[in-house]
Parts: C-alpha cells; structure tokens; sequence
C-alpha cells in the first residue's frame, strides 16, 4: 500500500520534471536572437529601411563594437547583427531615417549561458537515474536500489534449527565423506592449521542435473554451522560491463566479515566458461567477472576460513584457470544414485508422506533405473499429489505409477477425441513395437502399452519394464535389439495398411541415433573400424568455438553406408518377426482398441493363445 502510494508520486515527480524541463528548454530557444551579418543589415538598410524597426544598439565599453539588435518584416525572430563600430552603424541607420535606441550591453545572463545548460544536464541525469531505481524495484519485486546494483546478489543463510545437514542428502556415501573434512575445518580452523595442513579453498561439485549438488553444499554448511553465501552464476552476468566483477568483490567481501563461512557458486559455468571462445556474444563481461573471481580466490589465504563450493554439470567447458591448485583444486563427482541410494532417498522423500501398505520403495528403486534424486523426490511428490486430488489419505501403488508414467511420457490425455482411423493406426503401431519387445532378447518385457494420447505429444506408448540392474554399459546385440524395436511401429503399419505414417517419425530418428553412435563412437562396425569420430567435440577455431570433423569424405560415405546397414539389417529381421506373429499383432491391436492401455499379464496372455 504504501509502496504503491510511494511509487505513484514519483511517477508524478517525473512527469512535471519533463514538462517544467521542456517549458525552460523552449523559452530558452525562443528568445535567442537570430543573427545575420553586417552586409545584410546595410542592404536591408540602403533597399527598404521602413521593414526594420524597434532598433537598440548597445556598445561595449571603450571598444567601438557593439551589436545591433532589431526586428524586421521578414523574419518572426528578433535579429541581432555584430558591429565593429558603432558610431558609424549610428549614423549610417539614422541617415536611412531609422529611430535608433541606445542600450548598455546586453550581457547574456550567466545563467541562459552557463548555469542553465549545466542544470539541465543535471537534471537529466537525475531523472535518469530516478526512472532507472524505479524499473529496477519493479523488476526485483521492490526493494532494491540503484545503489545496490553492483552488490552481490547472494543470498546469505545462516544456520539455524532448520538448516539441511547430511541427514538429508540420501546416498552419496563417498561423497558426503569427501566432505567430512571440509565440514572438520570450518568447525575448528584451528586444528589443522596448527599442524600446517592446507586445506583446498575450492571444492567444485560436477554431476548431472537433480543430482543433489545444491543440496550437498547447504548441507556441508548445515552441518559445519557456519554462514552460508549461495549465489548462481547467472546472477554474475548482467547487461552491464562491470557489475558481475564488482559483485564478485562484494561476495567476498561480505564473506570475510563472516568467516568462517562458505561461498557457494551454483552452476558456475555461466560465469566459469573457457575464456577466449567468443561464445554467446558479450562475453567480455563474463571474462571480466571471471577474472575478478580468479584474483578474489587469489586474494584471501586459508587461514580466512572460507571456502568457495562450485556446482557445474559440465566440467569440459570451465576455464582450466579455475582448476589450477590454489582455486578449485578439489572435484566431487557427484553422480546418479544407484539402487540403494535410490532407496535410502526415497526413503528421505516418503518421511512426511503416508504410503498404503502396498508401496514398496525396495521395488520402486529397482524399477527407477537412472532417476536422479532430483526425478525421485519429483515422483513422490507428483504421487502425493494425485492422492490428494482424490481424496485419500495414503499413497498407494497406483498414485506413484501413475506419476511414474506421467514422468516418463507426460500425463495422458484421455478426454482428447482421437479419430477412429487414427485410433486404429496406433493401435497397430504400438502392437508392432510391443510384440518385439516381448520376443527380443535384452530389451522389454512390455509393461504397459497404450493408445492414449500423451502431453509429450504421442499418440500412444509402449512401456518396456525397466531394466533391472543398474548397467554402466550397453552391449552391441542389445543395441541392435533396441534398434529392432524402434522399427516395430512403422513395419506395423506397413504391413497391415500397406503404407505409412509420420506417427514413427520419433521412432526413426531415435534409431539413427543408436545406429551412428555404434559406428562413430563405439566402435561396433567392422567396415569402419574400431575407431571415434565425435563430432561433438568442442574445438576452438581461432578465437570461436566450432565443430571440426576430424575424418575424410571417404570415411563419412562409409559411416553413412554403416548407419543404413545396420538400421536395414534390423529392420528386415524385425520385419520377420512380426510377420510370425501377425496375428498377435491382430489381437493386440484390437484388444488396444476395446481397452485402450492393456498390461503386462494381459498382453503376456496373447502370446499363450496364439499357440
Ligand atoms: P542439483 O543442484 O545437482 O541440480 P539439487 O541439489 O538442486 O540438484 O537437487 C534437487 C532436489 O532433489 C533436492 O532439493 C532434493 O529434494 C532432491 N535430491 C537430490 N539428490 C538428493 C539426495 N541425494 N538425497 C535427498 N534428496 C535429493
Ligand atoms: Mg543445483
Ligand atoms: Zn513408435
């Protein structure tokens, strides 16, 4: 309330400042004489003198010059003329028979000339300025000032009763252990610097997104009781040249007041990107904050008691100076949980949740095969969710997979009206994927297949049941198997309605991506060799990032041929497959049609009374 009344007045304020600013401006320009020369006066003077009037002369002192002020018929402006002698301007305008008024010298006030200019520029800045505060609290939400714009932006926490600590990272065993010591230091400096050990300064975080990164650093300040400076990197990067360093100064300073603390640096590779790519355009601010954050980690010895944590999911692209000893010199991969550490979070995330006496979070880890702790705590809250929408008081079984499907393909769209035609085409689509799923070795078996539309933006899915182990590694028969299934869609269609639709695009490229993989990256096709050709590798070219390939037009024919071989090769023996069991694919799809989304036992069944 009062913001706004506050807001309302300067908004006011800034409107009469312009108007009273432009008024000054106007009245200025028009009273300001034009000026024309001396021989323009003596032949308005000699050819028709009655178009002059109202004539002042003024002499300056001692000196014959002066200046002829006037007014003629031709022009709406007064005019002035400059004249080297007055006394004969006098006698010549007076033989013409025009009345010539005296006048001192009309200085031209110090403030027309100089304090008035001066004032307006002043006065602009100001508004400038007040407009400036003004958009900057609207687009902060309030609060923030003009001056405030080069401070930093952290966001300081200090511990309290309900700070995160280890209790509430799940898994991550080595890595919360990596971080034992750290939280040792920050407790008591003192200890280990009596014995002269160096402690890192910087502590860099690399994992994949959702991994708990954030979380892992709150909890290292958690648990050390110590203030806690969080900021994201692309809080560093401003429009402006020179505010992300400056904030850069501010953190640290900030940070030595509260020692012993820790600066933590979330997603550091907006500012922490290789210096001299010409990524992104703009990028001298972002080497300018860089720099500045080199020479603060530079700037302070251990023994300040602070230590700067980084998260980035990409540790390629930092600039190898962050990673020189003394700066970042120590990294924790943080990586994906694995089963137990799956089930120890989702444990964490079913505390305050009642589950139904059917949930069993041992079997939801081992079907959350690279869920993230991030994707975990999702799932439970989206199971949470649908409970509450309908009114109960646990989470059941049904709740989580229903979130789990929701998660994996986006939540199905049952009230959109599917044409019958098209209906039947998934139908028939989704049967091809699911009978070769079922029959191949290393992929499937089938845990759901659906006709329903979803807000991914298929038209159906088929769901193999997740893998049961964790693998680090894919084999090349499953790849090829993986290949098969892809094509199972669209030979579906093919061989029921003898031609084809855009619903397997997905399907396609998905396969082509596996396809050119195993030829250019893992080694799996004889003609090529077992050999990598990555394009992907991010190569400074001069002083811009590009993409080089780093193989002949021989071999790219070849790699191209290798692709369309093997995703042929696939193709015709899935294309055998399915024809076996055409009419599986019939029942399929017609039971599809009847129920819509059909389960494992069900589609299982089918293959019991094909035979
Ligand atoms: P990152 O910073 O790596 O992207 P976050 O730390 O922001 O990931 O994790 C996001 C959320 O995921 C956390 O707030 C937490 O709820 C959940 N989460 C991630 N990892 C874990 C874990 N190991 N234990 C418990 N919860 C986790
Ligand atoms: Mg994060
Ligand atoms: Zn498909």
């Amino acid at each position: 309330m009062i913001q706004r009344g506050n807001t309302g007045y300067k908004i006011y304020l800034f409107i009469i400042f312009v108007f009273v600013g432009i008024l000054i401006w106007y009245s200025y320009s028009q009273n300001r004489p034009v000026e024309w020369n001396y021989t323009s006066l003596t032949e308005a003077v000699k050819t028709e003198p009655e178009s002059i009037s109202g004539v002042t002369i003024s002499q300056n002192p001692e000196i014959p010059t002066g200046k002829v002020y006037f007014r003629s018929t031709h022009s709406s402006d007064k005019i002035v003329v400059n004249v080297s002698d007055v006394n004969e301007t006098v006698r010549m305008l007076e033989a013409a028979g025009i009345t010539v008024t005296l006048g001192d010298v009309e200085r031209e006030s110090y403030f027309m000339t100089t304090l008035l200019p001066v004032l307006l520029i002043i006065f602009a800045l100001y508004l400038l300025l007040v407009f400036f505060n003004h958009s900057m609290a609207a687009a902060s939400g309030g609060g923030r000032n003009m001056s405030d714009f080069g401070k930093s932006r952290a966001q300081m926490i200090i511990p309290g009763k309900n700070s995160v600590t280890f209790a509430d990272v799940a898994g991550l065993r080595e890595e919360k252990e990596d971080l034992e010591e750290i939280v040792d230091f920050l407790k008591d400096p003192k200890k280990y610097l009596a014995l002269g050990a160096r402690i890192p300064k910087g502590v860099l975080l690399v994992g994949a997104p959702g991994t708990g990164k954030t979380l892992l650093a709150k909890a290292v300040a958690g648990e050390a009781n110590t203030p806690f400076f969080s900021i994201s990197g692309s809080d560093f990067v401003e429009m402006f040249v020179g505010v992300g360093a400056s904030r850069v100064r501010d953190l640290f300073a900030q940070a030595k007041v509260h020692a012993p603390c820790i600066v933590f640096i979330d997603e550091i590779d907006a500012v922490g990107r290789r210096r001299g790519t010409g990524m992104g355009g703009g990028h001298d601010e972002r080497e300018q904050t860089l720099n500045q954050l080199l020479v603060e980690m530079d700037g302070f010895t251990i023994n300040e008691g602070i230590i700067v944590m980084a998260a980035t999911n990409r540790l390629d692209i930092l600039d190898p100076a962050l990673l020189r000893p003394g700066r970042f010199d120590r990294n924790i991969a943080v990586s994906k949980p694995d089963v137990r550490g799956r089930e120890e979070i989702l444990k964490v995330h079913a505390k305050n949740k009642p589950l139904a006496d059917d949930v069993d979070l041992t079997e939801l880890s081992r079907s959350t095969i690279g869920y993230t702790g991030a994707d975990l705590e999702n799932l439970m809250n989206e199971s949470a969710i649908s409970a509450a929408k309908d009114g109960r008081k646990f989470i059941t079984k049904e709740d989580i997979e229903k979130s789990y499907i929701k998660m994996s393909v986006g939540t199905e769209k049952k009230s959109r009206i599917v044409a019958e035609t098209e209906k039947k085409i998934t139908a028939y689509h989704e049967a091809g994927h699911a009978i070769l799923l079922h029959l191949l070795p290393n992929v499937g078996p089938v845990h759901t297949v659906s006709i329903i539309p979803t807000g991914a933006g298929a038209a159906g899915y088929t769901m193999p049941l997740p893998e049961k182990e964790d693998l680090m590694f894919h084999s090349k028969s499953k790849l090829l198997n993986d290949i098969c299934a892809d094509m199972g869609g669209r030979i579906a269609e093919d061989i029921i309605f003898g031609d084809v639709t855009t619903g397997a695009t997905h399907d396609i490229k998905h396969a082509t991506a596996i396809a050119r993989r195993m030829v250019t990256e893992f080694g799996m096709s004889e003609a090529v060799g077992v050999l990598h050709f990555s394009e992907d590798d991010e190569v400074v070219v001069g002083r811009d990032l590009g993409h080089v390939r780093t193989y002949s037009e021989d071999t790219a024919r070849k790699i191209d041929e290798e692709v369309k071989r093997i995703v042929d090769e696939c193709y015709a023996k899935a294309y055998d497959l399915i024809k076996k069991h055409e009419n599986v694919l019939h029942s399929c799809a017609n039971l599809l049609l009847e129920k819509e989304k059909i389960m494992a036992p069900e589609f299982e069944a089918l293959f019991v009374s094909e035979s």
